[in-house]
């Protein structure tokens, strides 16, 4: 972000932040990956620093500050090696939808524990047969009385395992195509919802990424957000904060990935001198900085243009497959630089290289973001 965003009290807030980091989890960061989860009491440390949900209204235990901070506490997790904690998306893609869309009893109720890290929370949109055509979704929820009962069943949803309140995606119109969609608040406790296998991935091993089953699950009709049938509207208007989220994860990976080539291009040598110095290696290593300094300019103006509410529906789009498959060839070139020492544990490039490959998958993959882009340039592709 260039200077002016950033007052004395951000890079105050930025300070306190990485030394928290610092303490609480990059030591913690090999046995969490073992344990293929974050320990709740990281969540109840952040919040009462007031490192979650900074941005709610005090009324609900937040902060209210602005976009800016959640910027700050995105990058610092990722630049102390705590990417796969999923505090971003409890922060900043789930409680949002709360805080929008639920009734003034369900935000009383819920928001305050998002702030001090004993509600967890977690988004349920992907489904086996639905990924990428949500309208697709075959999860259903009745109206029955008082109630919703939903059927269905959800995948790779992360802090899905340890979530206590789920935002829910459901046809309660399963004719209706995506007008039929609305979204639900599902608790913990709810009767007849379960959790399946905590999902072993690729990377991202300290996050908990999980299967979700609903079986005649019943909640009461007050857990609906918004109205029926607006599901998608609402998801259309809180995907640009998502998207945005996950490009400052790219970004800030991307920047870790170049830092950590760099450093191992200047001291280990090969024939008598630094790898760095033969031209090849130099080269890629201009070309890979090259693409991180076009990445921050194109990612901070975004930043600026969302604190200043304006629509980025489609330059988030852009930026969200062009810094996906960015932070993807810095990394690998990253760890190719670093020879088999790349590919050990021991060296951070190995897990750098491993967690960004979902970047470009999660939140929208590349190519539906490239779909997105071109229907606004007037084209149909299909
Ligand atoms: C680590 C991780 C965490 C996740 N967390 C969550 C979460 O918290 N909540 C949640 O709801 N989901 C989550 N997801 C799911 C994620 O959003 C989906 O995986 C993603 O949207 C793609 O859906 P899919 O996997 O079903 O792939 P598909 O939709 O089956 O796509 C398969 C391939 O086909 C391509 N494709 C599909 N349609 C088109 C088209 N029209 N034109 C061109 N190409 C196309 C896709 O780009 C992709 O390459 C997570 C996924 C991962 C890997």
């Amino acid at each position: 972000m260039t200077d002016s965003l950033y007052t004395e009290e951000h890079q105050i807030f930025r300070d306190a932040f990485r030394k928290f980091v610092a303490k609480e989890i990059t030591p913690n960061v090999e046995q969490w990956e073992a344990d293929r989860a974050v320990p709740r009491d990281l969540w109840l440390k952040m919040g009462e620093q007031g490192y979650l949900c900074p941005w709610l209204p005090e009324e609900y235990g937040g902060l209210g500050l602005g976009f800016e901070y959640s910027v700050i506490i995105n990058e610092e997790l990722i630049r102390g090696d705590g990417f796969g904690v999923g505090v971003p998306l409890h922060s900043d893609v789930a409680t949002p939808y709360v805080h929008s869309y639920a009734t003034p009893e369900m935000k009383e109720r819920w928001l305050p524990g998002c702030a001090t890290g004993e509600v967890i929370t977690s988004i349920g949109l992907t489904e086996p047969n639905a990924g990428s055509d949500l309208a697709a979704i075959r999860t259903t929820a009745r109206r029955d009385g008082d109630s919703y009962v939903l059927n269905g069943q959800k995948t790779f949803i992360t802090n899905g395992f340890f979530a206590d309140l789920v935002v829910v995606a459901a046809k309660t119109d399963p004719k209706a195509g995506h007008r039929g969609v609305s979204l639900i608040l599902v608790d913990k406790d709810a009767p007849g919802f379960h959790r399946g296998r905590r999902l072993e991935k690729m990377g991202y091993h300290m996050q908990d990424t999980a299967e979700l089953f609903f079986e005649d699950c019943r909640v009461p009709a007050s857990h609906l957000l918004g109205v029926e049938g607006a599901g998608f509207k609402y998801m259309m208007e809180k995907l640009q904060r998502e998207r945005l989220e996950v490009c400052i994860k790219c970004q800030v990976n991307a920047e870790e990935a170049l830092k950590e080539a760099l450093s191992y291009a200047k001291v280990r040598e090969a024939f008598g001198r630094p790898i760095g110095n033969f031209q090849y290696t130099a080269f890629r290593l201009a070309e890979m900085a090259t693409d991180v300094e076009l990445g921050r300019v194109f990612l901070d103006h975004l930043i600026r243009q969302h604190i200043e509410g304006n629509d980025i529906t489609q330059q988030v789009s852009m930026a969200k497959y062009w810094l996906g498959e960015m932070v993807n060839r810095v990394a690998y070139q990253s760890l190719q630089i670093h020879g088999g020492y790349g590919y050990m544990e021991e060296y951070r490039i190995c897990r750098i290289s491993r967690d960004v490959r979902s970047l470009s998958i999660f939140a929208g993959t590349s190519e539906i973001m490239k779909l997105i882009v071109s229907r606004n340039l007037g084209l149909t592709p299909q």
